[in-house]
């Protein structure tokens, strides 16, 4: 799951920063202060990416950095700085940031920074090896193909989306909303029951017996999960 945190006090260019990343495929976890981000960030261990404003009531930009780097070696942290606060690029770098972005800044330039962030933290599209293995399964990110027990699966490309979907987060129940935002996109208005429709199809293509799924899951009320 591509997960960023973005700590902003401004509410309208939190928004518009956070709009933008969902639509570009990203899910957001949103903070307005610097001890709410660090509350959140535990909350969400898995955020790759936290974006960081530096000006902030209560902790700065620096400090909450500062923070997460004691802790965590792993995370993609970009500054948001202002062009007045030259020096704060600097600083910022120094406590621990791997990136920064000057305001104001254009949406391409912020998203290709966190794209470029995301696969260095191992959170982006293009996987090291391009394998993801859970016997018996096989996922080639590469070729989009799907083997199990050494046998090609031929998937349609929303059930390839569905299995890498599941493969990158095994064990976990993911909401039926999760995953029609994460295959389909955010933009989509489709109904839910079309997620349905595609795990039936796709228990049919991965299942041992279909009728009794062990691989793909039914969380009742909620969603499905990928697990043994
Ligand atoms: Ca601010």
């Amino acid at each position: 799951m591509k997960k960023v945190l973005v700590l902003e006090d401004e509410s309208s260019i939190r928004s518009f920063i956070v709009i933008n990343l969902r639509r570009a495929g990203y899910e957001v976890v949103e903070a307005e202060s610097g001890e709410e981000a660090l509350e959140k960030l535990q909350q969400h261990s898995d955020v790759r990416v936290a974006l960081l404003d530096i000006m902030l009531p209560g902790i700065d930009g620096f400090e909450v950095c500062r923070r997460i780097r004691a802790t965590n070696s792993r995370i993609g942290i970009i500054m948001l700085t202002a062009r007045s606060q030259e020096m704060d690029k600097v600083t910022g770098l120094m406590t621990g940031a791997d990136d920064y972005v000057t305001k104001p800044f254009s949406l391409a330039e912020l998203t290709a920074r966190v794209d470029a962030l995301m696969r260095r933290s191992g959170g982006g599209e293009e996987e090291s090896n391009g394998e993801i293995r859970q016997d018996p399964f096989l996922l080639n990110t590469r070729n989009r193909t799907l083997e199990k027990n050494g046998q090609r699966i031929k998937l349609t490309q929303v059930e390839y989306s569905i299995m890498r979907m599941f493969m990158e987060n095994p064990g976990k129940a993911l909401q039926r909303e999760e995953i029609l935002d994460l295959v389909w996109g955010r933009d989509y208005f489709g109904e839910l029951k079309i997620v349905d429709v595609n795990i039936r199809r796709l228990r049919l293509k991965v299942e041992d017996d279909p009728t009794n799924p062990t691989y793909i899951t039914t969380v009742w009320g909620y969603g499905y999960k990928w697990g043994f």
